[in-house]
């Protein structure tokens, strides 16, 4: 029964907005001293409105860059840097910035908008920038406008901002694919090396890892679990005398039967060959020993046949509960000892008994 490995996902998701996180703070400290920089430079030349205008921004960034360590929230890091970036880029194109090279500022947008955004959101934003750009360039009469730039620079402009953005847009799109490609081929290896191909369950690796997993819960929380060990009843006879694909049927069927027996939260695996292993959370031993009982009548009752003929399939267990043992070798030992007492005394049995059960075919013979 293998849970599609969301953990590794989020993982995964939880990984690249550190990333983005870490890269957007680099961003922010750059453009806080690129800012100061130039602020001082055009202070020094003469331009101190546009010196302070470039401090204010400066100021603006390093806000939201405390402002949103302070409250871990990488959203609003985002969300405040993208505002800044383009309120800054809207003064530069407006006032000119200096010597009427304020607009080329615009070409760092594209790429650190699909960065950070959605390819939708990040288009859709640079055409917002561009149309802004368009009412400064269309309209040098406007307040707050105070630079004039030729059309031959306008032309050329909007040309090449849209070929970068169209090329950001690529690159940026196929390294989303790409990623998310190289995302579902890892899940897809994982999901393979976790499950055994014949039966579709855990195989033993993975049981072993979720035996680890709720033996460390039951020690930090004492949240109690059980195990079935389970082995095919003279398995070597049905190979022999009906052929190895009868073999192979009969453990794919019951491997079926295994997981409509158990819950949601249990884990069903191949621990090997015929044997089975039922990992059973929150469960104590007597619950263990009335499911592992369920399952073997629910076996000796069900019809496995083969080109016609009825198949001889009977089951043992053996079971163990956790508080009998302190490490999950000891736990599986218990279980194995048990079921090699059910195997002792006559197979299709579960090892402890339980009281009051209803006896068995190998009971009655
Ligand atoms: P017992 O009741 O004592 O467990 O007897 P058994 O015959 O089940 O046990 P034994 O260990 O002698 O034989 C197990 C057999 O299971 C031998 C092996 O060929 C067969 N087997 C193991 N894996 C597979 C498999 O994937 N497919 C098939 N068809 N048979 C398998
Ligand atoms: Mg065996
Ligand atoms: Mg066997």
């Amino acid at each position: 029964m293998i849970q599609p490995n969301r953990a590794r996902l989020e993982l995964a998701e939880e990984e690249e907005q550190t990333r983005v996180a870490r890269v957007l703070t680099y961003i922010a400290l750059a453009g806080i001293l690129f800012l100061i920089s130039i602020g001082l430079k055009s202070w020094f030349g003469g331009h101190n409105v546009h010196g302070l205008v470039l401090w204010g921004f400066a100021a603006l960034l390093l806000a939201n860059l405390l402002i949103s360590r302070a409250l871990n929230n990488t959203r609003v890091l985002k969300t405040s840097l993208l505002t800044s970036v383009a309120l800054l880029f809207i003064y530069l194109v407006a006032s000119g910035g200096e010597s009427n090279t304020g607009p080329l500022w615009l070409y760092v947008f594209p790429p650190l908008l699909f960065y950070l955004t959605d390819l939708k959101t990040g288009t859709l934003l640079i055409l917002i920038c561009m149309l802004l750009t368009a009412i400064v360039f269309g309209f040098p009469d406007l307040p707050f406008v105070t630079a004039e730039y030729d059309a031959d620079f306008k032309l050329r402009f909007y040309a090449t901002i849209a070929f970068e953005t169209l090329f950001c847009f690529i690159l940026e799109s196929g390294r989303r694919q790409a990623r998310s490609e190289l995302l579902a081929m890892a899940t897809m290896h994982e999901k393979a090396a976790r499950t055994d191909e014949l039966t579709g369950l855990s195989n033993r690796r993975d049981m072993q890892q979720c035996i680890a997993i709720e033996l460390s819960r039951y020690h930090r929380s004492g949240h109690h679990f059980s195990v079935i060990l389970i082995d095919l009843d003279l398995f070597k006879r049905i190979n022999d005398d009906y052929g190895h694909n009868a073999g192979d049927l009969v453990l794919q069927r019951f491997a079926r039967l295994m997981e409509s027996v158990c819950r949601q939260t249990d884990v069903a695996g191949r621990w090997g060959g015929e044997e089975f292993l039922l990992l059973l959370p929150d469960t104590s031993l007597l619950q263990a020993l009335v499911l592992a009982e369920r399952l073997r009548e629910q076996v000796e009752q069900t019809v496995f046949d083969f080109n016609g003929q009825r198949l001889p399939v009977t089951i043992s267990a053996g079971v163990a509960t956790v508080s009998q043992a302190s490490t999950a070798d000891d736990l599986l030992k218990h279980a194995d000892i048990n079921l090699y007492e059910a195997k002792e005394a006559g197979r299709n049995r579960i090892v402890p008994r339980v009281k009051n059960r209803r006896p068995s075919t190998s009971d009655a013979s």
